[in-house]
């Protein structure tokens, strides 16, 4: 749990000299940003390429609980969701703005944090913080981050267009955030419940990361590039797999086969799902916020990426009228509905 050993309360401050004072130290690193923070916008030159915008917003309660949630990682975390949808786009995102609401109960310390993992997924993944906005809010906290990338027209990939005998990919492994989250809310409630008693989070290391300090798989869009393959469609993994390939499919007009038994699942997840009498499986379909990259190629580019350990081929697109199914260890074929996480479903 965060706890500041020294409390400076932000209205002390101002708002220029808060804004000044977090963001004093990032360095512009791109030659497309002409303007960064301190005007009344910032001014981008995109050069040759195509402009890719998104956003995300997190909200205290909803999508983060600080019971478990280090400030620090908190920050790191609103960046990487919004750099994996660049790259589910097969773009390099370039840039960030950052708007944050604070309660009163916020201190500078606090807010000294989030900026700390904000420039941490800054200088690793080649960021410039061009703006943002700073305001006051009743309750709890808000971070909304807008990302800017770039891309060839030729090279941006959408999620409709997966054709009937592509390969169905998905980089590293899935589930592992969500049984990160159950764990750290068995042990918050162990904690409310007896603060003496210490978290037991032992050899967990690997699921509580996945869930707390996701990182966007920039590598796999190097390697699809180095390797010259273009996917036909792709999405990150945030809401869950089955609710992902429902997307392509549906936007693609196809249908889909996916094999259980290709599913990429790490030990520790499927051990840990086991103790909470979770199916492994249905943590790797329907938890979320693995931001793994789900794609899909043509066979023809199957021999391009066969050896690489960190893509798993687990099905293909069929035609739409085949249906969404999976196949299981056992042969069954049930139908793929999404379930994916929702913030609503939490409220
Ligand atoms: P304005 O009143 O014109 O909206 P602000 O005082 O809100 O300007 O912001 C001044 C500058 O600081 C702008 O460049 C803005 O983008 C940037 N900025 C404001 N808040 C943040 C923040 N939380 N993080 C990063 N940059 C910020
Ligand atoms: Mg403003």
């Amino acid at each position: 749990m965060f706890e500041n050993t020294e409390r400076t309360n932000i209205s002390e401050m101002g708002e220029f000299g808060l804004i000044d004072h977090l963001t004093k130290n990032f360095p512009i690193k791109n030659s497309k940003t002409q303007k960064g923070i301190g005007d009344d916008a910032a001014v981008l030159d995109p050069k040759e390429k195509k402009v890719l915008i998104s956003t995300d917003m997190l909200l205290e309660g909803i999508h983060f609980d600080l019971a478990y949630t280090p400030l620090r990682h908190l920050g790191y975390k609103s960046v990487q969701v919004n750099l994996s949808d660049i790259y589910a786009m097969n773009g390099i995102p370039e840039q960030i703005t950052v708007s944050i609401g604070l309660s009163s109960k916020y201190t500078l310390e606090a807010v000294e944090e989030i900026y700390e993992g904000i420039y941490l997924a800054c200088e690793k993944y080649g960021i410039d913080l061009i703006g943002g906005d700073t305001t006051s809010s009743k309750q709890g906290l808000v971070i909304s981050v807008t990302v800017l990338g770039y891309a060839d027209e030729k090279d941006i990939t959408y999620r409709n267009g997966a054709e009937e005998g592509d390969l169905i990919c998905v980089s590293g492994d899935l589930g592992g955030a969500y049984t990160g989250l159950q764990l750290l809310e068995r042990e918050k409630i162990v904690y409310l419940e007896n603060p003496n008693i210490q978290p037991d989070l032992e050899g967990k290391d690997y699921i509580i990361e996945r869930q707390l300090k996701p990182e966007a798989r920039r590598d796999v869009i190097d390697l699809l590039k180095s390797r010259e393959i273009k996917p036909t469609a792709m999405i990150d993994v945030s809401d869950g797999l089955a609710s992902e390939i429902l997307h392509i499919c549906k936007q693609s007009d196809k249908g889909c086969n996916l094999y259980e038994e290709k599913i990429p699942i790490d030990p520790m997840t499927f051990d840990t799902a086991r103790e909470f009498n979770l199916d492994p499986t249905v943590c790797a379909l329907s938890g979320g916020e693995d931001y793994e990259l789900l794609f899909t190629i043509k066979q023809a580019d199957y021999d391009k990426i066969k050896h690489d350990v960190d893509v798993s081929i687990i099905g293909y697109i069929t035609e739409a009228s085949a249906g969404y199914n999976l196949i299981s260890k056992s042969g069954q074929v049930h139908n793929i509905t999404a379930q994916g996480w929702n913030a609503f479903k939490k409220q």
